[in-house]
């Protein structure tokens, strides 16, 4: 097989990095070396930017309409090419191909937002503000925008970012994840493709030295992050210290609350599925949960649930997980199961050496449960991001959210009940972004903003939805007076045109 050297894209062409610094990119099911992607060098990257700044020029000034029909386009693209996409997230992120699929269909929703600009980039006007006197509201793109994304979304991140920044007149930078590539440079291969002309979007890889270096460029105006709390935050400083926006979705330890009332069998089935799927490797995932009152007696049956999942390659499209996405992480993983034996929780599921037959090396770890958790053990206060789930027990509803609302985080939770009072004294109460109700992953659709609260999330304005288009925009008034020809000095304005 032959080793992909995955490409930069500045100036709307595909060029090889003449960095001396490359990573292997593996195949997380069989560590085959599958691709090779470079730390750009400081001239790459300042010709990414400057190609961006270049091309802000023409892109700023093309009309609302015709941005409009190349997210058309892109959106169609991206729906023909899903198997190529999802088979490319597989091969280097490892998770199942359905799971694959479900992330491009994500990514769709998106781009659909992002087509949705020509009302949602829409002005305001108070018309005779004064007597002969409108004021009104340009929303203008800012120039170039940056976005940094986590490994686990390849295509759902990049979404986020670079469709709506484009799709408001902005021109972009990103700097995907180092450890899954691939897919990210195919989805924007296919938006090139589907029109966005040379040099509105470009995208180098790298490090932190890169990232900093596109930070504290002058012509980059705005910083999306998407990533770790610890990445995350340091980002976030380096750009506001830079006199950048800047927004920073983090990192996440959701908890799904499960009522005695609940549906039992849904309650389960979700609740595997939202702990393990994907190894746990999602940002809404629920790797805690609490059972109150009598649910606790369901434990028994979703342990014995847990073992029944199936653990496999990614292209085992039944398998319920695949593996994690590096022998790093696997080991990391690792470590904060140990300790949570040695600080004395009770392995109740024990995935740790999980084989999988035809894939020895691959980095799979198996469902993993502890019960007997206190809130000061690490594999409670560490995102583990692996398929490893924490039971808590509380007496009350009331106790659980004390619990939720006492974490760091607060990216998503979700309320297992039959409860409408239960529900909603649970949406109001808790202090947490995303609320599922019955709904294991609540991920809003993409036309309502992705958001966090707490250590989940630095900056005002999220992703998707309306909130996007504030943060790719910024907003001028004009108050605006015009004279009736003849008295243009304003002396003798008349009011009525005869
Ligand atoms: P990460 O923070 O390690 O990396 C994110 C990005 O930052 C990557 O592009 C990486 O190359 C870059 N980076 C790494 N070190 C850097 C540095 N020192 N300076 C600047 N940039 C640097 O995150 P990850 O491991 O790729 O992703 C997993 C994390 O992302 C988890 O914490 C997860 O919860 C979080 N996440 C959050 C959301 C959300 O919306 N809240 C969504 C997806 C993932």
């Amino acid at each position: 097989m032959t080793i992909r050297e995955v490409p930069l894209i500045i100036g709307g062409e595909k060029v090889r990095s003449k960095s001396d610094k490359w990573l292997d990119v593996l195949n997380p099911a069989t560590q085959e070396v599958v691709a090779r992607v470079p730390i750009a060098t400081p001239e790459e990257v300042k010709a990414a930017v400057d190609s961006a700044e270049q091309a802000f020029k023409s892109w700023s000034q093309v009309s609302l309409t015709n941005r409009m029909r190349i997210m058309l386009n892109f959106q169609q693209l991206v729906r023909e090419h899903t198997q190529e996409l999802a088979e490319l997230v597989t091969l280097e992120h490892g998770k199942t191909l359905p799971d694959a699929e479900g992330e491009v269909g994500r990514a769709l929703e998106a781009i659909e937002n992002a087509c949705s600009v020509t009302r949602l980039q829409l002005g305001e006007m108070a018309n005779n503000a004064a007597t002969g006197v409108d004021t009104y509201t340009l929303n203008k793109p800012l120039g170039v925008g940056l976005g940094i994304t986590a490994f686990n979304f390849p295509l759902m991140l990049p979404a986020f970012m670079f469709p709506p920044a484009v799709a408001c007149g902005n021109t972009f930078v990103l700097k995907p994840s180092e450890q899954d590539p691939s897919s990210t440079i195919r989805f924007v291969e296919l938006a090139l493709e589907a029109g966005i002309p040379a040099g509105v979007l470009n995208v180098v890889h790298g490090d932190a030295g890169v990232v900093n270096q596109l930070i504290e460029s002058d012509a980059v105006k705005a910083v999306s992050f998407i990533g770790s709390t610890a990445i995350g935050t340091q980002v976030y400083n380096h750009a506001a210290k830079h006199g950048k926006r800047a927004q920073a979705m983090m990192g996440a330890k959701n908890h799904m609350v499960i009522m005695p009332d609940a549906n039992k069998d849904r309650a389960i089935n979700d609740l595997l599925g939202s702990a393990f799927g994907a190894a746990g490797q999602r940002c809404m995932a629920n790797p805690v949960t609490i059972l109150v009152g009598e649910a606790r007696k369901w434990l028994p049956e979703i342990a014995e649930r847990a073992k029944l999942m199936k653990v496999g390659p990614g292209t085992q499209r039944d398998a319920d997980l695949g593996p994690v996405v590096s022998p790093q992480a696997k080991q990391r993983i690792l470590n904060i199961l140990n300790s949570g034996v040695e600080q004395g929780a009770t392995l109740l599921v024990d995935g740790r050496d999980c084989q999988v037959e035809g894939y020895p090396d691959g980095n799979f770890v198996g469902p993993t449960m502890f019960t007997d958790v206190t809130t000061d053990m690490d594999i409670y206060t560490q995102e583990i991001f692996g398929p490893a789930l924490c039971v808590l027990e509380a007496e009350t509803l009331d106790e659980a959210i004390e619990i939720i609302n006492a974490n760091p985080n607060g990216n998503g939770t979700s309320l297992f009940t039959s409860s409408g009072w239960a529900a909603r004294k649970f949406e109001n109460d808790i202090d947490v972004g995303q609320v599922g109700i019955n709904v294991p992953i609540p991920v809003p659709v993409a036309y309502f903003s992705f958001t966090g609260s707490r250590g989940s999330k630095l900056g005002d304005l999220g992703p998707n939805g309306k909130q996007v288009v504030s943060f790719w925009t910024y907003t001028k008034s004009v108050t605006a007076r015009w004279f009736e020809p003849d008295h243009q000095d304003g002396s003798a304005i008349h009011t009525t045109i005869s």
